[in-house]
């Protein structure tokens, strides 16, 4: 028999292109593209913000190839060029500036470095709280499928 003071399992929610899903290790996504809806045959990976314990380490969904073309080739480049050689400028100007600058110069390279590489140019992403993952998608008809697809764990 069920107490009153039982926690109540954590419900699923679909919020237009929100989705609050309970807390899991493993999610489904819809087989087509979040970005323009059409079959998807490739597969982009997410960074996970590491904050929210480490219940998910990496993720991938698929999206099509259109949409891959678009977006891969200048995600990996910026990530590089930008969010590396932002981290490889800061430790530059530390090894040159043995000074307060030098240290508050590094802390700016490596903060910018870090927000050039979290650019999530998919418009997927989520974020966890106490009990659920919030997913965000570009379309509130992905938005729905993803919440169909995962009712259940
Ligand atoms: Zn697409």
């Amino acid at each position: 028999m069920k107490k009153s003071g039982d926690p109540q399992p954590q419900e699923s929610r679909l919020d237009d292109c929100l989705v609050r899903i309970p807390r899991r290790t493993h999610v489904r996504f819809p087989r087509i593209c979040p970005i323009c809806l059409q079959p998807a045959e490739k597969k982009l990976q997410l960074r996970i913000p590491h904050r929210g314990g480490p219940l998910l380490h990496r993720i991938s969904f698929p999206v099509c190839h259109d949409c891959y073309r678009r977006i891969a080739p200048r995600h990996l480049l910026r990530c590089v060029v930008f969010g590396w050689g932002l981290v490889a400028a800061a430790v530059a100007v530390a090894a040159t500036l043995r000074d307060t600058l030098g240290i508050v110069l590094f802390f700016v390279l490596i903060i910018a470095s870090r927000i050039v590489r979290d650019h999530n140019p998919t418009g997927v992403s989520f974020h966890m709280d106490r009990e659920s993952m919030v997913w965000t998608f570009p379309s509130p008809e992905y938005a729905e499928l993803f919440y169909i697809a995962n009712l259940r764990e």
